[in-house]
């Protein structure tokens, strides 16, 4: 699915050299690393604050404490995602509203959004899915009308471009009040390891995850409330330093690959290529396509690439509400029609930097003659 392996080749001398420098200061937690990543990363980001933690899951967590959620309170989320930003709001205590996303952009539907906000919602966390973004000028104004905390969930997005009908433009992350990326391996912007960061424009807010990040304190020894130990290790700020360098350059061998995929496979019957969104550049963290048979599903499909060799992979084959560690939010099968639907048709291809014209005309090859 990724060739992280090529990836790292074109810049290993250079992250030979950062590992070094980082080993020759001994400096191995926080340090100029880590501060000069997180300026680095907020100036690709339209000049917001970037506060570095230890993975993109609790970097969701982080920002639902910086934004004071708690017991009782709910947040809407996706039914349609990866578990972690439901994972969080159960751990502190709140409860996960879940709701259905768009049939085309796999994305949170607004509608239901709005219809799910009661007095105890106190934020709607948008999953920007597979590289695009949501449709954040509804959602902002659905949150500022009902007086709730927009979050997003860039970890799949990370530099997309947002820009709608009615002016609001963007990048991923600092449309809404508080943003959060993941820096796992496989992602557009990956370390060597685990890491994540929060993205907001206001500075009283990045400096209260900064607080929360680091034991709820802000001077040694005196802690002002609860928070968690959650820290990017320095020697991955130093090779995310290198990589922010490449990113721009990263998601356009996505967006090229993207392209190539789209004319292999456009128009075959029985597959709809992503759709485009034409509110939100797409950075292409997964090429997914739909697949319709007239028997079986995309597991069929998925066992004949296989079959030749080719990974391909189901993001997600069971949506959340029919996840058994979440029965105790009382849904059923049929709540989300649109996810349980999803679950049943979506693909995604081999997807990464690397990716070349022949490989993918083999893939397209198996998987046309798949689907037949
Ligand atoms: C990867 C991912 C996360 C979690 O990131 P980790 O760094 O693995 O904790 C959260 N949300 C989405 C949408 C992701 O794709």
């Amino acid at each position: 699915m990724v060739d992280l392996e090529g990836q790292t080749a074109r810049i290993r001398p250079q992250i030979d050299k950062a590992i070094a420098r980082v080993l020759d200061s001994s400096r191995y937690i926080g340090g100029e690393e880590v501060k000069s990543f997180n300026e680095e990363l907020g100036d690709k980001l339209d000049g917001a604050f970037v506060t570095s933690c230890a993975n993109g899951t609790d970097a969701l967590q982080i920002a639902l404490m910086a934004l004071g959620v708690g017991a009782g309170d709910e947040v809407i989320v996706p039914a349609f995602t990866f578990i972690s930003p439901v994972e969080v709001i159960a751990l502190l205590g709140a409860k996960p509203v879940l709701v259905d996303v768009y049939p085309d952009t796999f994305n949170i539907d607004c509608e239901a959004v709005e219809a799910a906000i009661t007095d105890r919602t106190k934020a709607v966390i948008a999953v920007h899915l597979f590289g695009q973004c949501a449709n954040m000028g509804k959602l902002f104004a659905i949150a500022e009308k009902h007086a709730i905390f927009l979050i997003e969930d860039t970890a799949q997005a990370i530099s997309s471009i947002y820009c709608d009908e009615h002016g609001l433009s963007g990048k991923a992350g600092t449309l809404g009040h508080i943003g959060t990326t993941s820096f796992f391996p496989s992602k557009n912007l990956g370390c060597f390891g685990d890491g994540g960061a929060l993205i907001t424009s206001s500075m009283d807010l990045a400096s209260e995850c900064q607080t929360i990040a680091n034991h709820g304190s802000e001077i040694r020894y005196s802690h002002s409330e609860v928070g968690v130990n959650s820290r990017l290790d320095a020697i991955q700020a130093a090779i995310l330093r290198i990589k922010l360098e490449n990113l721009e350059e990263y998601n356009q061998a996505r967006k090229e690959a993207a392209a190539r995929y789209d004319n292999l496979l456009e128009g075959a019957s029985g597959i709809t290529i992503p759709h485009r969104d034409r509110r939100s550049s797409h950075v292409f963290h997964q090429y997914t396509v739909k697949v319709d048979l007239a028997s079986g599903d995309n597991r069929t499909v998925l066992e004949a690439l296989a079959e030749a060799e080719i990974p391909s992979a189901i993001y997600y084959p069971l949506p959340v509400h029919l996840q058994s560690a979440y029965n105790w939010l009382d849904y059923k099968e049929g709540d989300f029609p649109v996810s349980e639907k999803l679950s049943k048709t979506v693909l995604s291809l081999p997807m990464h930097t690397e990716l070349c014209m022949e490989q993918q005309e083999y893939i397209a090859k198996h998987l046309l003659a798949a689907i037949k």
